[in-house]
């Protein structure tokens, strides 16, 4: 009778093709699946969320075929199951699940129960002598059936609490009866609530609950479709982006009712195919004797550990484990089941995709591997790059449950125990007594770099994520919250206060950079914690990445973390850093306020050595690998005091000099207004003695011209746009004695580590060129010098000369640039501020965040990598540069070398290397195994136009 082309509406779950989620509902299809392969489910069926959709277009009203087609399914169960839908004798009961594609709060979900009323109940206690149980059946069936077939649903009550007119006759009735607990009531106490639900039903309705159970049946299916554009999950799809290419409709499932509500040889539970907290291939989970589904998660009695089921019913245990390698060797996936037994016999309710914490997924991944479950690729592929961060840093023990006293900006993630210190040189002293510092500043600047090194974790009230104090933390991996609003910081009193809390320097706060927030006093803390299996993940990943991940490091410290996060080489070591240590950046002012160059040399010799000894150490850790150092980028007045502080000193010492002259007359004033008083204040006298003393040798105005002499310097260098001004190579040519001196600590080095057999291999980083003629200018000098450094140690040094592209026009010109360098590496944080003229800091603090607003631009471009402007000069420029120089090895080390997706963008556009922070090293390799194993099943090509 029916045509080919019919619309079909119902599948039983024998039928249902178990992979379309879309038609079926992911709990239609695992039933279905569940039943194919031979697992224990119920008998029952699925209306398709086609019929969902076809109800709601066509203004909440059945598809014509479907009444009959429910009518079909129904009686094929009442003949697979040897009962009748309504039949006082044998009375079929069914349960009315709902269930999309995906899962989804606010939607109406299951009824259980149905088919009863007042005969079948009767016949169900004739059948089951149990009249308790059928009594509680009926009440649960009244009152799901009320809110989801009926509409009676919980109202706000004035105080805006929900409530529920059928818990609230429920608890009436258990009040009387002094029951504690559901399983207290007597049949009677149940066949009492089953009336009032009935009376409840009337009032509410107008009508007399259905004692039909297919009006029951319909009604239910009814609401359950109804449902689907019910507001609260209209409003769960808009918020989480549920598109209808994910889940359209909501499919319903009508399954023959089991119960584990019959006595001690029942029960019902919930599992895991695989410990979830953990990842250990054992069963996992939760069962209760003698109850129904509900009870288990409902919270009225304590569940049981499953294991516990191997001594309860070992039969029905076997057969769990069984059905453990059943389901997992189907689905290839740790499964999260459901399931009941009646009398001694299991039955299966419900499979899904088990959800794991990162630690479980990890292993469960790599477990699969090895019982050949799953392909190495498909285990890379499951977990997403960014999920490894949680293994890399310390975290607050998420069981405790204190309050934070501010919240701010999560700059850097980690978290850190110490005590509060409110400046960089106290920081220092404290850490090298081995304190515990939080670096607490208003927000910070370079000079206060030796206190990021003493410090656990930085805190500022001020900046936002690309504050310096964030960059810096990120860079050095330690916690960091910045913007801390909250936070009132007096430098003058050594306090902060939050509200009416005073936090005093010395005392213990503890800090969690991953949650922006901090707490006063040491709050527990879990250590990071490095799961066993990804360290063999890691290398499957490495195997199947094209693209590889170096890091940016600029300490020996920061290489070694390098090294043992699997970097496979250096992309940016940046010199200046090692200049704002505290012993060297007086050396660093001398020399850059030197007038002449042969002034300038000097100072230079003295941090030679002090630069060579980095790179000794350095080269030590990356022994074998390629080390890329960048050459002097920022301006150089970021080295040198501001010019208020400056002002501020002359002003002082000319007020000091002032003084001076007062006090030389001081001893014969004195005498005048008081001749004795020298007997008082003898001292006066000597001092004015030694003041005069230190006024004969000039020195007060030594000091004065001294600092005048800076200032005029400073003026001098100062800039009206700093980042575009004379800075990298523009300062390496008008300052060569610099870059000579960096390139000559660079070959000493390497010669010292080759002496001790140590394959030191020094890339030599050009940064800011913008012509070829610049790196033309440059190499000769590098070529003189290596020469010379070869003779006086006599060995053979080998290197690369290449130089940082993150200036547009050096895009452009890459094919003439790569004449001379041998090497690119992109620096896209410049790069993005030239291509977009934006100044990064104006720009994140003022309009980006209205341009995201009005969707003028979608995302922060310094955060995520605009591969359309960006990222097509790059293109251009490893192109152009690879046509010059075939073999031109070229990398990135902006930030946004760890970001997953710039990795598959560089992966695509044919990258030798990414260059991230150590911390950001795991990311990228699993992220550079990502974009390989994507591009050999989407079959893109290497270099994919954009
Ligand atoms: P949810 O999506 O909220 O888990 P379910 O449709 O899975 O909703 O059902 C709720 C509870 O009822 C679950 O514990 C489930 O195992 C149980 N249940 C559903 N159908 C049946 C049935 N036919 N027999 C026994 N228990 C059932
Ligand atoms: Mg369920
Ligand atoms: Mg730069």
């Amino acid at each position: 009778m029916a045509k080919a082309t019919k619309q079909r509406y119902c599948y039983a779950f024998e039928e249902g093709d178990g992979t379309n989620k879309k038609l079926l509902g992911g709990k239609g299809a695992g039933l279905c699946t569940m039943t194919q392969i031979g697992l224990p489910v119920p008998p029952g069926y699925v209306i398709t969320t086609e019929a969902n959709i076809e109800f709601l277009e066509a203004g909440d009203k059945f598809p014509t075929d479907l009444m009959d087609e429910v009518h079909e399914y129904m009686e094929a169960l009442e003949k697979k199951t040897g009962k009748g839908f309504g039949d006082p004798a044998k009375p079929l009961l069914v349960s009315v699940r709902s269930g999309s594609a995906l899962s989804m709060p606010g939607m109406m979900d299951t009824i259980l129960n149905l088919g009863l009323n007042d005969e079948t109940a009767q016949g169900m206690i004739a059948l089951t002598k149990n009249e308790r149980f059928v009594q509680d059946a009926y009440r649960r069936f009244l009152q799901l059936f009320g809110k989801i077939g009926l509409g009676i649903v919980p109202v706000k009550t004035p105080e805006g609490t929900e409530e529920d007119k059928f818990d609230k006759i429920f608890e009436e009735v258990k009040k009387k009866y002094n029951a504690h607990v559901d399983t207290e009531l007597s049949a009677e106490a149940l066949a009492e609530v089953v009336q009032k639900f009935k009376d409840l039903i009337k009032r509410q309705t107008g009508k007399p609950f259905p004692q039909d159970p297919w009006a029951q049946l319909f009604l239910s299916v009814e609401g359950v479709f109804k449902s689907w554009e019910g507001k609260r999950a209209v409003d769960y799809r808009r918020q989480f982006n549920i598109t209808p290419e994910m889940a359209y409709g909501t499919a319903v499932n009508i399954c023959t009712m089991v119960f584990g509500n019959m006595g001690n040889d029942s029960a019902t539970g919930v599992g895991f195919t695989r410990d979830p907290g953990t990842g250990e291939n054992k069963l996992y989970g939760d069962y209760l004797i003698n109850a129904q589904g509900e009870d288990v998660v409902a919270g009225i009695r304590t569940p049981r550990p499953l294991k516990e089921l191997r001594i309860d019913m070992p039969g029905i245990f076997k057969e769990l484990e069984k059905m453990h390698h059943t389901l997992e060797k189907h689905y290839r996936e740790v499964q999260d089941f459901e399931f009941t037994i009646e009398q001694g016999k299991l039955y299966m309710l419900q499979t899904r995709n088990g959800k794991m914490n990162a630690w479980a997924l990890c292993k469960t991944s790599a477990d699969m591997v090895k019982e050949g479950l799953i392909t190495e690729e498909e285990a890379l592929l499951r977990i997403e790059p960014d999920m490894l961060e949680q293994f890399l840093h310390r975290r607050i023990d998420p069981d405790i449950k204190q309050e934070p006293l501010a919240v701010g900006i999560s700059a850097s993630p980690g978290a850190a125990i110490g005590k509060v210190v409110f400046d960089a040189d106290q920081a220092e002293r404290m850490g090298n007594q081995g304190e515990k510092i939080i670096l607490t500043r208003i927000e910070t600047k370079p000079e206060d770099i030796h206190g990021f090194f003493a410090a656990q974790g930085i805190l500022t009230s001020r900046g936002g994520k690309t504050s310096h104090a964030a960059v810096v933390a990120r860079g050095m991996g330690k916690p960091c919250v910045s913007g801390a609003e909250g936070l009132d910081i007096n430098y003058d009193l050594k306090e902060a206060r939050v509200g009416g809390v005073v936090i005093k320097e010395g005392d213990i706060v503890t800090l969690d950079g991953t949650g922006g927030r901090f707490f006063v006093g040491a709050v527990p803390m879990l250590d990071p914690e490095l799961p066993k299996d990804l360290a063999e993940l890691m290398e499957w990943a490495d195997k199947a990445a094209r693209i590889e991940v170096w890091a940016n490091a600029d300490t020996p410290d920061m290489a070694i973390k390098a090294r043992q996060h699997g970097a496979k080489g250096i992309g940016l070591c940046r010199t200046e850093r090692m200049f704002n240590e505290a012993d060297r950046l007086p050396l660093m002012r001398n020399m850059i306020l030197a007038d002449t160059p042969e002034e300038r040399k000097r100072w230079a010799e003295k941090l030679t050595p002090m630069q060579r000894q980095d790179f000794v150490e350095i080269f030590r850790a990356m022994d074998g690998l390629p080390v890329t150092i960048r050459l002097l980028d920022p301006p150089l007045h970021e080295f040198l005091p501001s010019i208020e502080e400056l002002l501020n000193e002359v002003n002082r010492l000319k007020e000091f000099n002032q003084i001076l002259n007062a006090l030389e007359q001081l001893p014969g004033t004195l005498a005048i207004l008081d001749p004795d008083l020298h007997k008082y204040v003898p001292s006066i006298e000597t001092v004015a003695r030694e003041f005069s003393e230190f006024k004969a040798k000039g020195l007060d105005q030594k000091l004065l011209k001294q600092k005048e002499t800076v200032l005029r310097r400073v003026r001098v260098l100062t800039e009206y746009n700093p980042m575009l001004g004379n800075r990298g190579v523009r300062c390496g040519i008008s300052f060569p004695e610099i870059y000579d001196m960096q390139i000559q600590a660079i070959f000493e080095a390497t010669a010292i580590a080759l002496r001790e057999k140590i394959d030191a291999r020094a890339e030599i980083m050009i940064p800011n060129v913008c012509t070829r003629q610049e790196l033309v200018w440059v190499k000769p000098r590098v070529e003189k010098i290596h020469k010379e450094v070869e003779k006086r140690f006599n060995v053979k040094i080998k290197y690369k000369l290449g130089t940082m592209v993150e200036i547009a026009r050096a895009c452009v010109r890459a094919a003439r640039i790569a004449e001379v360098a041998e090497f690119f590496s992109f620096g896209t944080n410049d790069l993005t501020q030239g291509t977009f003229s934006f100044s990064r800091e104006d720009a994140e603090n003022k309009f980006l965040p209205i341009y995201n607003t009005e969707g003028i631009l979608r995302h922060n471009p310094f955060e995520i990598l605009d591969e359309l402007g960006v990222g097509w000069l790059m293109q251009h420029a490893v192109q152009a540069g690879r046509q010059t120089r075939p073999d031109l090895k070229i990398g990135i080390c902006g930030e946004h070398g760890g970001q997953p997706q710039a990795v598959e963008f560089c992966h695509r556009i044919g990258l030798n290397y990414v260059s991230c922070s150590p911390m950001r090293i795991p990311i990228a390799r699993m992220a550079a195994a990502h974009a390989m194993i994507k591009e050999t099943k989407g079959g893109a090509g290497r270099s994919k136009s954009l």
